[in-house]
């Protein structure tokens, strides 16, 4: 029998990947060292209930309805899914005021011109519509392209193409670029957070991610029983194809013959041979040496300065008061200049952080909940996990800020450690080996930082690379998108 190709990794982009070859007949194994699949898309069981400790917004569907059509399924067939119409909900420390930000763009102008004032909400009309050219020029030249170079990219996109790319203003800042819109700094706040879905700052990033905004404005989903069931949904595809799971795997060495990667060494002994392997843990392990010398070469490793945000997590399961929650909810610092730099130049944790509250109970329904309700809190934090770990005392004083900030802005939520799962840039850098905590790859600062990601190929025969520190990057689409490209690529591989 063929040896398998080896998939390091059940987070979405090796399952992605593992799903499209197995759709194709090709035998597949994944090895992943946690005993679930996910990776960070994890569940927290807190006090007896099921907490979603990783991504808690589903965009980009057209991603997962392809990747299950190809499998000869559909997404309803595995996941109940259901579309949101407050995006997110949105409080400021700087004085009690709300804003909703609506999956209707009428409805959101209309919420943005009371929030702020007429200018504003005509240059969210004009913010809106220039995020969806921003994301129409990308989409097929880069983030459905398999290693996009400024080259490739002009070529890819053609004489218009190229023109519609640099209206996409690929030098200037997120940051800047909104000023262009809103007057209102509370609203370059709202929408500059989109930087760190991919974990970079605002004042740092190009204007390009505001594609993110559109790809929220486009749908946003709630996913019935949580996230992880999306990890879940994708075993299973795979499972269906003939694809085999090994938990509690993890690989110490890709095993390399005659310069070509042949198979992998487990931590307890055991060797196992592959016609190609997909990584799909962090490709800064590589580079570093964490799967051996020999492969090491593969990437280049991935400077410090270079990692993208990590965070400190709250999986909760308490009481909360006062400020109307819905599933997605901000609260921002008073200063988020300061927050950056605290966070990229002095990798400190914040002073005073931006602070994200998924509450799981919820859709867009706010009424008051009669007893515990489940959430994950979220402030940013530097991965510095692993070469300067934070003192208890530092995190400590985080949380302190963090619980401080969502009073400020009207929100009470209890701290019971005992109903309260935390985790750390520390904790992060244990589940995801050589990052620090880093939980996005490398950050996307400056033009041509979107351009300096690994693509599916390696500089090492027979390993390829799958998941979001690979491109198109980080965020469960991207990642799945690059699941789907290591996938093809291996299929190209093995034709030859
Ligand atoms: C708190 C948090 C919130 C987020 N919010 C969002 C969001 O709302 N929306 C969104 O789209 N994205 C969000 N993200 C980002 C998103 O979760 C990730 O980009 C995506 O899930 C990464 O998938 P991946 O394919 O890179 O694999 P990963 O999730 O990184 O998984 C890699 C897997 O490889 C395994 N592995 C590593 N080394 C080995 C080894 N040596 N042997 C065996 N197995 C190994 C790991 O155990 C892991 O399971 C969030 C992430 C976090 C942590």
């Amino acid at each position: 029998m063929a040896s398998p190709v080896i998939v390091i990794g059940a987070g979405v982009g090796g399952l992605a990947a593992a799903a499209t070859l197995a759709a194709r007949g090709v035998p597949v194994l994944v090895l992943e060292r946690a005993a679930a699949p996910g990776g960070k898309m994890r569940e927290i069981t807190v006090d007896g209930a099921r907490i979603d400790g990783g991504p808690t917004v589903f965009t980009m569907r057209w991603v997962f309805d392809e990747l299950f059509a190809e499998a000869g399924t559909t997404l309803e067939d595995h996941l109940a899914l259901q579309p949101i119409s407050v995006l997110a909900r949105h409080g400021w420390v700087t004085g009690g005021q709300r804003l909703d930000l609506f999956a209707d763009i009428d409805r959101a102008a209309e919420a943005i011109g009371d929030f702020a004032g007429p200018a504003n909400a005509r240059g969210y009309r004009d913010f809106v519509a220039r995020a969806r050219r921003t994301y129409q020029a990308l989409e097929a030249p880069f983030i459905k392209a398999s290693r996009p170079t400024p080259i490739s990219l002009v070529g890819r996109a053609g004489i218009g193409g190229a023109a519609k790319l640099l209206a996409t203003a690929p030098f200037s800042t997120l940051w800047n670029a909104l000023g262009e819109h809103f007057p209102d700094p509370r609203l370059r706040q709202l929408f500059g957070r989109y930087s760190t879905y991919v974990g970079s700052s605002p004042f740092l990033a190009p204007a390009t991610l505001m594609l993110i905004a559109h790809v929220e404005q486009d749908g946003v989903w709630l996913v019935e029983g949580g996230m992880h069931r999306i990890a879940r949904a994708l075993e299973a595809v795979a499972t269906g194809q003939g694809a085999t799971f090994r938990y509690g795997a993890h690989v110490e060495e890709i095993l390399v013959e005659r310069g070509r990667a042949v198979g992998v060494r487990l931590a307890d002994g055991e060797r196992i041979a592959a016609q190609a392997l997909v990584l799909n843990g962090d490709s800064a392990a590589l580079g570093h040496g964490r799967f051996g010398t020999s492969a090491a070469g593969a990437v280049a490793a991935l400077p410090r300065a270079k990692r993208s945000l990590s965070a400190v997590t709250w999986a909760a399961h308490v009481p909360t008061r006062g400020f109307p929650l819905v599933r997605h909810n901000v609260f921002f610092s008073s200063d988020y200049s300061r927050e950056f730099t605290e966070i990229f130049e002095r990798a400190s944790l914040p002073t005073e952080p931006t602070v994200y509250v998924c509450a799981q109970d919820r859709g867009d329904d706010d009424s008051a909940i009669d007893g515990p309700e489940r959430l994950l809190i979220l402030s940013n934090a530097p991965a510095r996990g692993d070469y300067r770990p934070f003192a208890e005392d530092q995190v400590t004083a985080l949380e302190d800020a963090t619980f401080a900030v969502m009073r400020r802005c009207g929100l009470e939520v209890e701290r019971d450690p005992a109903r309260t799962v935390r985790t750390t840039p520390m904790g992060f850098d244990a589940l995801f080996p050589a990052t620090g905590g880093a939980l996005y790859g490398q950050a996307v600062h400056g033009w041509q930082a979107t351009f300096n990601r690994p693509g599916s190929a390696t500089k090492l025969p027979g390993l390829f690379l799958a998941g979001g520190s690979a491109h198109p990057g980080a965020g469960v689409p991207m990642a799945t998108l690059s699941g789907r490209l290591a996938g093809a690529a291996v299929l190209q591989g093995l034709k030859r």
